[in-house]
């Protein structure tokens, strides 16, 4: 066992297995992973695998875009199937003003090489045959935006991983941190007590949890997220489509499932994983309203999982303020899948030396004190 690997990352997310993967792929010897459970067990076995460009701040636009492009070339790096599928997003307004809103954002958008543009309810029917229309003045729609199968993502990470001589121990929760001045000294765990360089928080929802066993805050909350999804059905629904009204988001998969997420009546603000009846009935019947011919199709599935929500929904990025070996990868809201190929990438470079090629003030923790936030208002459910 490595008892003093360069880097331990912790959580074996999507971007915890992402930067372990990158760093042992740049020769890092010394990296171990822990994880608490499995590695499907947070967000990333948990989300919608909505992949998305069409943000309002360019903290989350340049993430977006440019993973966008190595999702492009993700699967044939690692040699597996991803199903990411370029079928657009189709963002629906129901008045003027929310048209209007989307109009600006769409310019600002294209003016960062992203081709969003406003459609009205005519093309929008056409991009989208199923969706009752009558109730929406128009749409945004950037046919780039797309969606990807997130369990081949992570399940490729994890044998990338094991490939790369890399550690990872599953079920080992990490109970207590050792500080000394501004460096983590010490991470123990039931069993083990390990002594690494630099300590990644990939933690998701329990991001703030670790921090606090470090003696730091993190500005982040945990918040329930839920979805449910139908039996298969013939192919008849391509963009991902969202009612910007409600935040009620659908897609139908490359299974002809239709994968439906919404945001919870009453903010459940806690790491639970506990799915409801509440929610399965209102994303039922908001689904039906939205398209019709779904009302005699059975539910199949539904699950829970939790956000790492930030207040201006931008992820926490770089070392903490007060802890400069323990690196800040977290923070992601609704949106860490998505942009994992850019933030593993930026983390892996943070830790060399290297220049990460993106503007980082706006993704530090004290951005809030320092004045350097550019907040998310493109925020879905
Ligand atoms: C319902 C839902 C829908 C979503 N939809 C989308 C979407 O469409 N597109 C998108 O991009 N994102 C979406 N997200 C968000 C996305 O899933 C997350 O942002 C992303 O998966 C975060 O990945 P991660 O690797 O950072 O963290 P996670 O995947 O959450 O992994 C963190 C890991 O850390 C482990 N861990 C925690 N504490 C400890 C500890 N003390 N010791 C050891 N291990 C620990 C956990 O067990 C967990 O496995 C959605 C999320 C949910 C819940």
């Amino acid at each position: 066992m490595r008892a003093r690997p360069e880097v331990l990352v912790v959580g074996a997310g999507v971007n915890g297995l992402g930067t372990a993967h990158r760093l042992a792929k740049a020769g890092v010897e010394d990296v171990v992973v822990v994880e608490r459970k499995y590695p499907m067990y947070g967000g990333s076995g948990r989300n919608g695998g909505g992949v998305r460009a069409q943000w309002a701040s360019l903290s989350n636009l340049e993430l977006a875009r440019d993973s966008i492009d190595a999702w492009k070339r993700y699967a044939g790096e690692l040699g597996l199937h991803t199903w990411f599928r370029q079928s657009g997003y189709l963002m629906l307004a129901r008045d003027r003003d929310k048209l209007d809103a989307m109009r600006e954002r769409a310019r600002f958008q294209r003016q960062h090489g992203i081709p969003t543009h406003i459609v009205s309810p005519q093309e929008a029917q056409d991009l989208a045959p199923p969706v009752a229309m009558e109730r929406y003045v128009g749409a945004s729609y950037c046919p780039e935006d797309a969606v990807i199968f997130p369990w081949p993502v992570v399940n490729g990470l994890r044998e990338a991983i094991e490939d790369h001589d890399v550690d990872l121990h599953t079920r080992t929760p990490v109970t207590d941190v050792t500080t000394d001045g501004d460096r983590i000294t010490a991470v123990g765990t039931p069993e083990h007590t390990f002594e690494p360089d630099w300590v990644v928080n990939a933690a998701g929802a329990w991001s703030s949890e670790l921090a606090q066993m470090a003696g730091v805050d993190l500005p982040n909350t945990p918040v329930r997220h839920q979805i449910f999804v139908t039996e298969a059905l013939r192919p008849m629904l391509d963009p991902m489509v969202v009612d910007m009204h409600t935040g009620l988001y659908v897609n139908q998969d490359g299974r002809g499932e239709f994968v439906t997420g919404l945001g919870d009546r009453h903010r459940r603000e806690e790491v639970t994983h506990a799915a409801s009846f509440d929610f399965l009935r209102r994303a039922a019947d908001q689904l039906t309203d939205l398209i019709p011919s779904l009302g005699s199709v059975n539910a199949m599935r539904q699950w829970a999982g939790c956000y790492d929500v930030t207040p201006d929904h931008v992820p926490n990025l770089g070392p903490h303020p007060e802890l400069a070996n323990f690196v800040q990868l977290n923070g992601f809201s609704g949106h860490g899948f998505m942009v994992s190929p850019v933030v593993t990438e930026i983390t892996k470079r943070l830790i060399l030396g290297a220049d990460p090629r993106y503007e980082m003030s706006r993704y530090r923790v004290d951005r809030f004190e320092q004045g350097t936030v550019d907040a998310e208002a493109m925020v879905i459910g």
